[in-house]
């Protein structure tokens, strides 16, 4: 039971970060959800939230690009117990004609955020004596694929600074973790079916398991309820010394 918690979910108006604070939230948790636009629709997912789980749900916009703004976000909050660092963007170019500006930016709202959040969580959390964060690394963050450099270094980076937090917090109530998915149904995967099927000339169902699942031995996403649940228990006693780790929820990519 997650009652008195605060949970700050970072990229939280649609995909995995909606289905965390969800599932958080349903667990007891009062939420706050984060993305960089500033519209009702947004302030509405956190109402529906609030209303349907009973808990105090608030929308706070930070544009996670910038690590003042990064920051802010956890000091507007007032209170971060349990922090999922989860935004994030894609961009698929060679290496030679990848644009620096999207290298930049991806290094900046999906590695540099998590630094600048965590940078003022952590003293919240030893203060409240008790804190989860929870890093939403990939697949990516292990292994690698070709014209994903920005990506790939990113969910890399990730992992490595889930490890070095969780070693200055080890004697502290407060574990931090990352979770690897593969491939998990969200909208960001949803709308690359049709690009996929006209590309290869496929059927849905085969360009979904033989291009967009190729890699995940499965041929299954994995749901975003799913990754609330594992968020979940990661907040619960059982998993207290699980910590500077990864758990990948990939249907056995990373097996290989
Ligand atoms: P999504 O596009 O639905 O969600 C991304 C979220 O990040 C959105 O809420 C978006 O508004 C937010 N965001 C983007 N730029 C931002 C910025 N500058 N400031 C603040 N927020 C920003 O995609 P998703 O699939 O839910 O992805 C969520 C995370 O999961 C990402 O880190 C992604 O890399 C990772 N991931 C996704 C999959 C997958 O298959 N969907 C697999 C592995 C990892």
């Amino acid at each position: 039971d997650l009652k008195g918690k605060t949970a700050v979910v970072t990229g939280s108006n649609s995909g995995i970060g909606l289905g965390v604070a969800t599932e958080l939230a349903k667990a007891g948790a009062d939420v706050v959800l984060n993305s960089f636009t500033e519209r009702d629709e947004d302030h509405k997912l956190a109402e529906d939230i609030g209303r349907t789980h009973g808990v105090t749900a608030r929308y706070i916009k930070a544009d996670l690009s910038k690590g003042d703004e990064a920051r802010a976000l956890i000091e507007k909050a007032g209170r971060c117990d349990i922090l999922m660092n989860n935004a994030g963007i894609q961009h698929v170019a060679a290496i030679e004609e990848f644009p620096t500006e999207k290298w930049d930016a991806i290094i900046a709202i999906m590695l540099s955020s998590a630094f600048h959040t965590m940078a003022v969580a952590v003293p919240m959390m030893r203060q409240n004596g008790w804190g989860r964060i929870i890093n939403l690394a990939s697949a990516h963050g292990l292994r690698a694929s070709p014209y994903k450099s920005a990506y790939v270094a990113a969910k890399h980076g990730v992992v490595g600074l889930t490890k070095v937090t969780a070693l200055e917090t080890a004697q502290d109530p407060i574990t931090a973790n990352a979770i690897c998915p593969g491939y998990v149904m969200t909208p960001l995967v949803e709308d690359q079916i049709p690009d996929t099927m006209q590309k290869y000339d496929m059927d849905r169902e085969t360009a979904i398991k033989e291009v967009i699942l190729e890699r995940q031995p499965s041929k299954e996403f994995a749901t975003t309820e799913q990754i609330g649940g594992i968020a979940t228990f990661l907040c619960s006693d059982a998993a207290a010394q699980i910590t500077g780790t990864t758990i990948s929820v990939d249907g056995g990519w990373t097996a290989r």
